[in-house]
């Protein structure tokens, strides 16, 4: 909850115009041009962001890699290296309500949500790598007692981030906690739509006493930083999070560049299963509406295609459509509102044309669906459930990234995970059974990174979450995303 007070102050408050982090300088672009920061609460512009260019994505890892060759952080001990991502995650926690409200004018975020994720959750995540980095140990490995054998983890260099406009500080945290812990530079670029946050936090990371050059963040436009960052020679890895299409990019850059490792966190079109055999249908119901309309569907994990078994299809949807006909839309400063704003005019026109497409190809539009509150110039949307789709149609494979429900049935097990495993992405999935067996034989069954099991969301930071299929190779969150970050090194001793 965000103090009222503060919030009327903060969000009239004008937000001056943002710079660049290279080295310790907050610069302009090299080219001096900047980008117009709209806000979707209400379509009118907030701010403007640095237009960064090549030759500052240049600066900026040559500002990491002089951080990492001096040791000023990459040969700090670890216990060091904690006390500084330790302060930074305190200082994220006492400017927790500031950060939230300046993410949510940038992009739209419902208070309730963004306030927990976002400053908080990313605290926790710096909180929990900080805690791990000097407790995780190297190895001795079992050899012939003529010689011994170490295994050590070396921090890879310089990591080029790449991180998407939806929930940008616990989504850049997932990336820079674990690779910052584990003594690497960061060179990050966050989302034109979204970088408000993140520059915020790169002040805050500086404040916690953060050596200059280890974190660098350069915005702008991803076909010129991203590209330039992507392609870099002297990158060793690089951590995404965003489509598939600029996932296919990325590989094709580090093939042309210097075969950088490049981690992929990608789409999803994520099957939520309800059996008729759910131990509650009513909390299985209010869990589908949340699991694909909170943050106006624009959630990588969403439940975006519903499989329920045919024989409670029907009264399931009664209860569907009467909980999201409750959903509130509107600014999602107002913590009244259930759902904020779509990030923009041109994410709003893409939602209602897969609609549209969907009642074209034979699909049932059977709730929602319109574009709201225009008068305030902002990005709304009522709540979409479509009905009638089918494993061809376009909404059944394709990922929206709005508040559009595809919703299928079944008669069987077998056909529920053939439905769950008809796409090319395999990112989440939920299923709802009270059959303990049904349940296991479901997790191990359907293409997912993560399934969920008689919820929908929630799991916290000891899991790792990474896509299967389509959704991506890499894995942010849990003790695993240490590993994206270093390189193994053997020694081998002769005795
Ligand atoms: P996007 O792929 O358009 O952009 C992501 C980032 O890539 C942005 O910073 C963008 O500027 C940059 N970029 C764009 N073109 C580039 C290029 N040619 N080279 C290098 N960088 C480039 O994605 P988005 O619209 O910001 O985010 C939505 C997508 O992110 C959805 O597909 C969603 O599912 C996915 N996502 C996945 C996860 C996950 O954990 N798997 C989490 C959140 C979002």
């Amino acid at each position: 909850m965000i103090d009222p007070d503060l919030l009327s102050r903060l969000r009239q408050q004008d937000i001056a115009p943002r710079k660049m982090l290279i080295g310790k300088d907050w610069c302009p672009s090299s080219t001096g041009e900047t980008i117009e920061v709209i806000s979707p609460i209400d379509g009118r512009p907030l701010t403007t962001i640095a237009r960064g260019s090549a030759r500052d994505i240049d600066a900026a890892v040559a500002a990491a890699r002089r951080c990492f060759e001096a040791g000023t952080w990459s040969r700090r001990a670890p216990a060091e290296r904690k006390k500084v991502l330790l302060r930074l995650a305190d200082l994220l926690e006492q400017n927790a309500q500031e950060l939230a409200v300046l993410g949510i004018r940038d992009n739209g975020t419902e208070v309730g949500m963004a306030l927990k994720a976002e400053p908080l959750g990313a605290a926790a995540t710096f909180r929990y790598y900080a805690e791990a980095i000097d407790k995780v140990y190297g190895e001795i490995a079992p050899t012939a007692s003529s010689a011994l054998g170490l295994i050590h983890r070396e921090p890879v260099g310089v990591v080029g981030a790449i991180v998407p406009w939806n929930m940008p500080l616990m989504i850049g945290a997932w990336k820079l906690a674990p690779a910052l812990a584990q003594g690497n530079s960061v060179v990050l670029k966050p989302a034109e739509a979204a970088s408000l946050s993140l520059l915020r936090l790169a002040e805050l990371a500086l404040e916690a006493g953060l050596p200059e050059g280890a974190l660098n963040v350069v915005t702008g436009a991803g076909a010129v930083v991203g590209e330039a960052l992507a392609t870099h020679m002297d990158v060793e890895v690089l951590a995404f999070t965003g489509s598939n299409v600029v996932g296919r990019r990325l590989l094709e850059y580090a093939a042309r560049s210097n075969l950088k490792r490049v981690y992929l966190e990608l789409g999803g079109k994520s099957p939520n299963i309800v059996f008729a055999d759910a131990p509650d249908l009513e909390i299985a119901a209010k869990a589908a509406a949340n699991a694909i309309f909170r943050n106006s569907g624009q959630v990588c994990v969403a439940g975006s295609r519903l499989l329920v078994e045919s024989s409670i299809r029907d009264s399931f949807l009664d209860r569907l459509v009467e909980i999201t006909a409750k959903l509130r839309v509107g600014d999602p400063l107002d913590a009244q509102n259930d759902i904020g704003a779509v990030i923009s005019e041109q994410q709003l026109s893409q939602n209602l044309g897969h609609i549209a497409r969907a009642v074209n190809e034979g699909g049932e539009l059977l709730f929602g669906g319109e574009r709201l509150l225009q008068e305030t110039g902002g990005f709304y949307q009522r709540p979409a459930i479509v009905t009638g789709i089918t494993p061809n149609m376009a909404l059944a494979r394709e990922e929206v990234f709005g508040p559009v429900l595809a919703v299928m049935s079944f008669d069987s097990e077998a056909e529920a995970v053939a439905l769950a495993n008809a796409t090319e992405y395999g990112l989440a999935a939920g299923v709802w059974t009270r059959d303990l067996s049904r349940a296991h034989r479901m997790v191990r069954s359907v293409r997912a990174g993560l399934v969920h099991v008689n919820t929908y969301g929630g799991s916290d930071l000891t899991v790792p979450l990474g896509g299967h299929g389509q959704s991506g190779n890499g894995h942010d969150k849990s003790l695993h995303a240490l590993d994206k970050y270093t390189n193994l090194k053997s020694a081998w001793i002769q005795l």
